[in-house]
């Protein structure tokens, strides 16, 4: 095996890579709470990105707004939703993964353990380790959405 190769299956990276499923997370929260992601690509044309058209423009201004991992809770959408709700997607949405919280940590985060459902079913989603796209259906379907608005 090359250096690389056995270093892409050392226990190290195998913990970083798994942070990116916490940066979903983070990601999701940020969506449920707010209806809109936080990180956003928009070329400023009718290009129909927002309707799932393919858009290089978008597509590339997306992923520049990602890797500067700038994204704020604009005042008027956030004002209600418990600080500690905020706290959890801050210390989700960080660039450096070492930095970021763990599955652990996640489930210690008093805003998850607040509530049992919440935290039973945060960590059914991170122990199956599930794509950002799949877990955003299973939240639709368990109506999750609204009912964590409502904390
Ligand atoms: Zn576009």
């Amino acid at each position: 095996m090359a250096p690389e190769v056995v270093e892409a299956f050392s226990e190290e990276a195998t913990i970083y890579d798994k942070r990116c499923d916490l940066w979903s997370l983070g990601v999701i929260l940020y969506i449920m709470l707010s209806g809109y992601p936080p990180f956003v690509g928009r070329c400023g044309t009718n290009c129909g990105w927002d309707w799932g058209e393919p858009c290089q423009e978008c597509q590339n201004m997306l992923f520049e707004s990602i890797q500067e991992g700038k994204y704020e809770f604009p005042e008027k959408d956030w004002q209600q939703i418990s600080s500690g709700a905020k706290d959890l997607i801050t210390r989700l949405l960080v660039r450096d993964a070492k930095n970021r919280l763990s599955a652990a940590q996640v489930l210690q985060h008093p805003w998850v353990r607040g509530v049992r459902i919440l935290s039973v079913f945060v960590s059914l989603c991170v122990s199956l380790f599930l794509g950002t796209g799949t877990m955003v259906v299973c939240m639709k379907h368990v109506g999750i959405t609204h009912w964590v608005r409502e904390r």
